[in-house]
């Protein structure tokens, strides 16, 4: 299978064999490099970078790159689309103490455990509300992706990233999470040749299943029964998490219901995970989310309305029009755009608005009715929601949520990792 990813370029894997981990770990060691212990949010970003979901992407952007990215919408190399910083920061204080210089090969830590070798190649800062504003459109810190850019420590390190000890991944995560050369090492197995992206951080309704549905008909046309050429990956995005969202356990393990209980045929139907922070930039997001895909070695993408947007900042359509703006045959992936579906009480389904003549009866599927549907307990029709996958969502809010489906303070602070990294021997 073809293992190019976004860029035009081979997939980036940077992570070094065990018996070459532990004898470059002593030498660092012996030769006493300096050492960073890195918190989650980098470490998820140094995984993924390791095994090429963010290639062409080989280490933390340097300045010329952040700046690019924010003006051009490119990394330095003025040709490669890329939307949003990929930045590892530290605190001036920290960087004293530490002593680290350009060209200085550091050995970064996770929970006191050797994790990777971080090759410096540049130490440099920049305006917050500057990036804040061109990357997010917005200035205000209530906007989660400018207030993370806040959050950041004053200075910033780029430089390429090697990973020595692969990532535990957790139940119930383990069997969802592939790297991009597994995922397309898996598409060759089910003999899948155009993948459609699902993107999520929802558990499913009708209104979702219909969407990959119209999208799945949208891509392929009329075609064989019995050979079936592709189908739809849904790739829910695993990371930091807001009170309200819902669980990662149920998001994953409902998406992955649809395909076990017949919604969808095994064969044309995929659940898997990749680890990131959302960011919520809209239109910029979509950009990066048809980038990461790409590199699952998915052909096609889909976008809904709102594509990871938050509050009212982006028009609901903007993350549409974005693939407009940029040059012809600068993406590697055909964008699928999905308008309005929702369910119609006189057509009694599931249907679309190019379709619907009964707009001002319709349903939609807003997320404060679902939340509502699922906090009172009660199920749903199957119309709405399959029971199933209501099933899952109540076995997942007692065995992971403590409780809940959503998520609160209690589960930020209790729950079980998604991965860990283990002491090499
Ligand atoms: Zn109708």
């Amino acid at each position: 299978m073809e293992m190019i990813g976004h860029g035009g370029k081979e997939i980036i894997e940077r992570v070094m064999s065990k018996d070459a981990a532990l004898k470059r770990v002593a030498e660092l060691k012996a030769a006493k490099v300096k050492t960073l212990d890195v918190r989650l949010q980098m470490a998820t970003e140094i995984i993924d970078i390791a095994y090429g979901f963010f290639s062409p992407l080989e280490g933390f952007m340097t300045k010329a790159d952040v700046e690019s990215v924010c003006n051009n919408m490119t990394l330095a190399d003025g040709k490669t689309v890329w939307s949003i910083p990929i930045i590892y920061d530290i605190s001036s204080e920290d960087l004293e103490k530490s002593g680290i210089k350009q060209y200085d090969e550091v050995l970064l830590t996770y929970t006191g455990n050797p994790f990777a070798i971080f090759d410096i190649a540049d130490i440099f800062t920049f305006d917050k509300k500057e990036v804040a504003m061109k990357v997010y459109g917005t200035t205000e810190e209530k906007h989660p992706g400018a207030k993370r850019t806040y959050q950041y420590q004053d200075k910033f390190l780029g430089g390429k990233i090697t990973l020595l000890s692969p990532p535990k991944i957790n139940e119930p995560f383990t069997r969802f999470w592939l790297t991009p050369k597994q995922m397309r090492e898996r598409f060759k197995e089910k003999g899948w040749e155009m993948i459609i992206n699902h993107q999520t951080r929802n558990v499913p309704h009708t209104g979702h299943e219909w969407l990959m549905k119209g999208a799945y008909l949208g891509a392929y046309g009329s075609m064989m029964v019995d050979k079936p050429r592709g189908g739809i990956l849904v790739n829910a995005i695993i990371g930091s998490k807001r009170a309200g969202d819902y669980i990662d356990e149920a998001i994953i393990l409902c998406q992955e219901a649809q395909g076990k209980y017949g919604y969808f045929r095994e064969d044309t139907f995929l659940t898997t995970c990749s680890l990131w922070d959302m960011r919520y930039a809209g239109p910029r997001e979509a950009i990066f989310h048809a980038c990461l895909r790409t590199n699952l070695g998915c052909t096609h993408h889909m976008f809904g309305r709102d594509h990871a947007g938050v509050g009212s900042y982006y028009d609901p359509y903007d993350a549409h029009r974005i693939f407009d703006r940029l040059p012809k045959g600068s993406l590697n992936i055909t964008p699928i755009f999905n308008l309005d579906w929702w369910f119609c009480p006189v057509c009694d389904e599931v249907t679309y608005m190019g379709f619907c003549g009964h707009k001002d009866k319709k349903a939609s599927f807003s997320g404060t009715l679902i939340r509502s549907i699922i906090q009172d307990g009660v199920k749903p029709p199957r119309r709405i929601f399959r029971p199933e996958v209501f099933d899952m969502i109540m076995e997942c809010a007692e065995k992971y949520g403590f409780g809940n489906a959503f998520v609160t303070e209690d589960y930020l602070k209790r729950r079980n990792p998604v991965f860990t990294i283990e002491p090499l021997k």
